[in-house]
């Protein structure tokens, strides 16, 4: 239940008296709040210090929780990169738009055109829109953020590792087969175009600073108009950069170095926002894509009392850090533990912003009263479905029980994470069909199954529900309510670099 205990009618005609403030300053047109998102890229539940991180100093996140609400149970429904960012952007579970995994440099699709995205929403009420960060939802020019809505875009098409030095690869030497079947040179993209065809490691230590630069410059110019900014940024993904600004700050070593750059990050941006007096005007929401990649060890973050991590369905790879804060409407030093997810933004900000909602179906839920506090306010989602793995409906969850239906999922082996930013090996094990009570339970360690045969049939119900409009790969079914994404025709632009 969330923290703040402030009746929904007040919250209310604190939004009116913000349109009506905003009335007298916009001729007549009511102001609505500017949007930005922070997505980091695989940040574990447990990596800044408002989720329990020690060792690794993030003062204006505590700042941003301070004067905002932490979410204790904000989803994803799919634990991995392009598919995490096809949910967050549609508001739509990526299994419905056909996006999944990861999306390589050899990758001849992204996400349809005619998905509409958040940038799309905001765009109806005349917002500019910026992307400055990690796309990864195609990285062909018709794939890109400017034809998905964004009037701005700096940044990688896709995963930072995705590039010559991959561990997987490197060890070859050069103009060899299996040097050749990595990756080709990373490039850095503004607009529709390759600006720098091979990004180095020293260009890879300034992502972080560069992508802040462009999201502060873009709020000043900005700052007479709404707007939209997202910010995916590329760490903490590996392989991990920082710049010297952060180099040795921390006790985490280099993982905990990114960390506080990317805490430096926030600041940058909540401080543009806080100089241009768009302090109550404005929300700002910090989440992450995925959960830890454990596999790489000390180059990893952790999640904390959940199991497992990036790459499965378990709390680990889905549960992720959120803070939300919004001066004057969400409720300061608060918490909701309601489950929440990545897909309630679009229709959650459409309904903010007054704009209206895609033609389509779309997943996500209207969470304004968990956010702006409203007494008993309880999670809309009555089932919340986990895809994972191409398509495969692994879980089925309500607000307190999780049902995993029976899959398998990689797992780190006695050996632990890697060190120094190379992997150890997972090894695959299997999940029969099980019931957690997530209240009691996070780390989903108790098998309760036996015991709640009714709960186990509700969910059960519930999943069978999503293979017919959503399908699953693992019992192999289509799905009626899923539509394609978009793929390379032969006459299309191909990005060239
Ligand atoms: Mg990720």
């Amino acid at each position: 239940m969330p923290a703040g205990q402030i009746p929904y009618a007040v919250i209310l005609a604190l939004f009116m008296l913000v349109a009506c403030k905003g009335e007298e300053s916009q001729a007549g047109q009511p102001r609505a709040p500017n949007i930005v998102i922070i997505f980091i890229d695989d940040m574990g539940y447990e990596d800044i210090e408002p989720f329990g991180a020690s060792g690794i100093e993030t003062p204006n996140l505590n700042r941003m929780a301070a004067e905002g609400m932490r979410f204790t149970d904000f989803a994803v429904p799919s634990s991995v990169c392009s598919a995490s960012r096809a949910a967050l952007l549609t508001g739509c579970y990526n299994r419905r738009v056909s996006i999944s995994g990861a999306l390589g440099p050899r990758a001849s699709h992204g996400l349809h055109a005619d998905e509409v995205t958040l940038a799309e929403i905001c765009k109806q009420k005349g917002y500019a829109t910026a992307c400055f960060g990690k796309w990864h939802l195609g990285h062909h020019p018709k794939f890109l953020p400017l034809q998905q809505g964004f009037d701005e875009y700096y940044g990688l098409p896709y995963s930072n590792d995705m590039w010559p030095f991959h561990p997987d690869y490197v060890d070859f030497p050069e103009g060899t087969a299996k040097r050749k079947k990595g990756y080709p040179n990373l490039p850095i993209i503004a607009g529709n175009r390759v600006i720098d065809s091979e990004v180095s490691g020293s260009d890879q230590e300034q992502l972080t600073t560069r992508y802040t630069e462009r999201a502060v410059e873009f709020i000043a110019e900005n700052r007479e108009r709404p707007f939209f900014l997202y910010v995916p940024h590329s760490m903490v993904h590996v392989p991990l950069f920082v710049s010297d600004k952060f180099r040795g700050k921390s006790q985490r070593g280099l993982f905990g170095d990114v960390v506080m750059e990317l805490d430096w990050s926030v600041g940058e941006i909540i401080g543009a926002i806080d100089r241009h007096d768009l302090t109550e005007e404005t929300l700002v929401i910090f989440t992450s894509d995925n959960g830890p990649w454990l596999s790489y060890g000390d180059h990893a973050g952790g999640a904390g009392v959940f199991r497992e991590g990036k790459g499965t369905q378990f709390e680990g790879g889905v549960r992720e850090p959120t803070i939300m804060r919004w001066p004057g409407m969400i409720p300061a030093g608060s918490e909701c533990g309601e489950l929440a997810a990545s897909i309630d933004l679009l229709p959650t900000i459409a309904a903010m912003i007054g704009a209206d909602l895609p033609g389509h179906k779309i997943d996500g839920k209207d969470i304004r009263p968990l956010m702006f506090g409203q007494e008993n306010a309880l999670s809309p989602h009555v089932a919340f479905y986990g895809y994972y793995a191409g398509g495969q409906l692994q879980t089925v969850r309500d607000r307190r029980w999780k049902l995993h239906l029976p899959h398998s999922y990689r797992s780190l082996t006695a050996s632990g994470g890697g060190t120094g930013g190379k992997p150890n090996a997972y090894q695959q094990l299997e999940i029969e069909l099980s019931l957690f009570d997530l209240q009691n339970d996070p780390g989903e360690s108790q098998n309760l199954a036996d015991k709640n045969r009714d709960v186990v049939e509700r969910l059960l119900m519930h999943a069978e529900r999503a293979r017919q409009d959503l399908g699953d790969t693992l019992s192999k079914r289509e799905g009626a309510g899923r539509r394609p994404h978009g793929e390379l025709a032969p006459g299309d632009e191909r990005l060239v670099w």
